[in-house]
């Protein structure tokens, strides 16, 4: 409440002329006794005319600092009312004597109804003894303090400055709205948390790393070394050969797995929506997943929703597929007995995919952390299979950027349910036929070849001369681009190059780009260990017709070697 009042000037000038009147009656009383003669009388006259002017004078100075008064005044009360922060003077009981605009608006009331109401009254009853022990503590003799609350009903927080009056009756408060700035010191405080715990994680995740590259590893090198022993029967060679692939393929896999979650975190994932058969797709996933069943004693049961003709979408169908594989890979895992059942059904626009194992199942405390990176549920059989933490997470994100979400129900000892939905676009099946039945189109292989293979790594040309090994075909290898620019040019015979990116002298962009201008219709293949769209684009723009990642698959190469050989069309897989 406002306590400074304006002296009205008319006021003061009324007062002014009513006192000099009783003055004059005193001094007109009195005259006779002061004028003796003529000549004193105008001396006397003369006097009075100088006072008159005189008083003229202070008076016109008086109205002029009465006027800077009353300027300082109003600049006073505004800079009071409309200060950032509020001022309250408050008794020692709380009880509010005064306070600034700022000060009601922060405490959302209207002015007039400020009068007497106590500053407890606004504060949430949680904060009202720390506000007590603030108003004990100035008005027992603390100079200053300050205390920090939260007000009742706008659950704005505020700290209050309190400063004990000269008279000790009083106390001046300072209120400050600290809203934004506690909420942004929370958001710090949290994501410091966050910190801690991904670099947590993190540690986490490196031992756990370091374990599942260790593992596969031993696999390989101690069978590869159980291999060189010349009393092997053949059931043991072959044996041995099939550790060595599986272990490779475990070490694959989460390479992959790393890629993918690096590659989701830069935002650099896309999506390939296509035309989609999910039928087909879920049969294959269970003619794939059979054997695995079967050797673990489980029963797979897979449930079909919609009947073929109305079964093939829009979608990223090799992302829908891994998506599927991760959560089967996972009921695999973790389940001993039982059934899993996979299945789909329509929901109006979505079609909600579902993975139902009879496993372990997964305590409460750890369901929503099970889709967070490098996280696996710590219990003993967790601890015993393979994984880095990464699948959930990387599945999870899929399902969101198709347009969909994931949820997970789990009862430990009973089993779990991972379900997802993914928008249901129909689209026309008999151009999908007609696509299919293209690809199946049988391609002969062609008489006398002649390769040039481009390879720095000695053990992967060695690899590539042995999948491409045929009395008809004539390999002959580069260890780098120079190399293979060379026998491009004095081999006219040559019918196709397969040629690595990174290589030492002359990378494997510039050779090929140098052989295309030699030789525009060879075909010349990228092969590389960089599996990145940026490198896969760039291989395209350089001119290659194919790209194939490492680890080379032999099926692959042979079936993409054949295309380019028959029609010479760049091919973009
Ligand atoms: P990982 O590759 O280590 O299995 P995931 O991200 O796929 O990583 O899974 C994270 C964790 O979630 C697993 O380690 C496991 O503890 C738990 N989990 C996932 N699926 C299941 C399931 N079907 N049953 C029980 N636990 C599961």
């Amino acid at each position: 409440m406002q306590k400074i009042k304006y002296i009205k000037r008319s006021d003061a000038l009324s007062d002014l002329r009513s006192i000099a009147e009783k003055r004059l009656d005193n001094y007109n009383g009195k005259r006779q006794d002061f004028v003796s003669s003529p000549e004193e009388m105008i001396k006397l006259i003369h006097e009075l005319e100088v006072s008159r002017f005189e008083l003229e004078v202070q008076q016109e100075e008086l109205i002029r600092s009465r006027n800077i008064l009353e300027k300082s005044i109003e600049r006073y009360a505004e800079l009071y009312d409309f200060a950032p922060v509020g001022y309250l003077t408050l008794s020692c009981q709380s009880t509010i004597i005064e306070a600034n605009m700022t000060a009601t608006k922060i405490l959302g009331i209207d002015r007039s109804l400020l009068e007497g109401n106590r500053l407890k009254n606004f504060i949430t009853p949680r904060d009202v003894g720390v506000f007590n022990a603030l108003l004990d503590r100035i008005f027992g003799g603390n100079m200053t303090d300050y205390c920090e609350v939260m007000l009742f009903e706008s659950n704005t927080i505020v700290r209050i400055d309190a400063v004990l009056s000269p008279d000790r009756l009083e106390c001046r408060a300072v209120l400050t709205d600290i809203t934004a700035s506690k909420l942004a010191e929370e958001e710090l405080l949290a994501a410091k948390a966050q910190a801690e715990e991904s670099d947590r994680l993190k540690s986490a995740f490196l031992a756990n790393i370091s374990h599942e590259i260790r593992t596969p590893m031993n696999g390989i090198l101690g069978f590869s070394e159980l291999l060189k022993k010349p009393d092997l029967s053949g059931e043991e060679h072959s044996e041995y050969v099939d550790l060595i692939h599986k272990s490779g393929k475990r070490m694959l896999s989460l390479i992959n797995d790393l890629i993918d979650i690096s590659r989701i975190e830069a935002g650099e994932t896309t999506l390939h929506i296509h035309k989609t058969s999910v039928n087909q797709l879920m049969r294959e996933l269970a003619q794939f997943f059979k054997p695995k069943f079967d050797e673990k004693g489980l029963r797979l049961s897979c449930t079909i929703g919609l009947p073929d003709c109305e079964s093939t979408i829009e979608t990223d169908g090799g992302k829908l597929t891994q998506i599927l594989t991760n959560l089967i890979q996972n009921a695999l895992k973790f389940t001993e007995q039982g059934v899993i059942d996979v299945g789909y059904s329509r929901k109006g626009a979505m079609l909600e995919f579902y993975v139902e194992d009879s496993g372990i199942g997964i305590a409460a405390d750890y369901i929503e952390k099970i889709f967070d990176r490098f996280r696996q549920v710590d219990n003993a059989l967790s601890h015993t299979q393979e994984g880095a933490g990464l699948g959930l997470s990387i599945t999870k994100a899929y399902v969101e950027m198709m347009g969909g979400s994931m949820r997970v129900a789990s009862v430990v000892g009973r089993g779990s349910t991972f379900s997802f939905t993914v928008p249901y676009a129909a689209c026309d099946v008999s151009e999908v036929r007609l696509q299919e039945l293209s690809v199946v189109e049988r391609v002969e292989p062609l008489p006398q070849m002649t390769f040039v293979v481009a390879e720095d790594d000695n053990v992967s040309r060695l690899l590539l001369l042995r999948m491409l090994g045929d009395d008809k075909v004539t390999v002959f290898t580069a260890g780098n681009g120079i190399e293979a620019v060379e026998l491009v040019k004095q081999h006219p015979e040559v019918n196709l190059v397969i040629m690595d990116i990174k290589m030492p002298v002359m990378n494997g962009f510039e050779a090929a780009r140098i052989i295309k201008e030699v030789r525009p219709d060879l075909p010349v293949i990228a092969q590389t260990g960089f599996t990145s769209n940026e490198e896969r684009n760039r291989a395209i723009a350089t001119g290659f017709d194919g790209f194939i990642n490492k680890p080379v698959c032999r099926n692959e190469l042979h079936s993409m070697m054949k295309e380019l050989l028959k029609s010479r069309v760049c091919l973009t897989r």
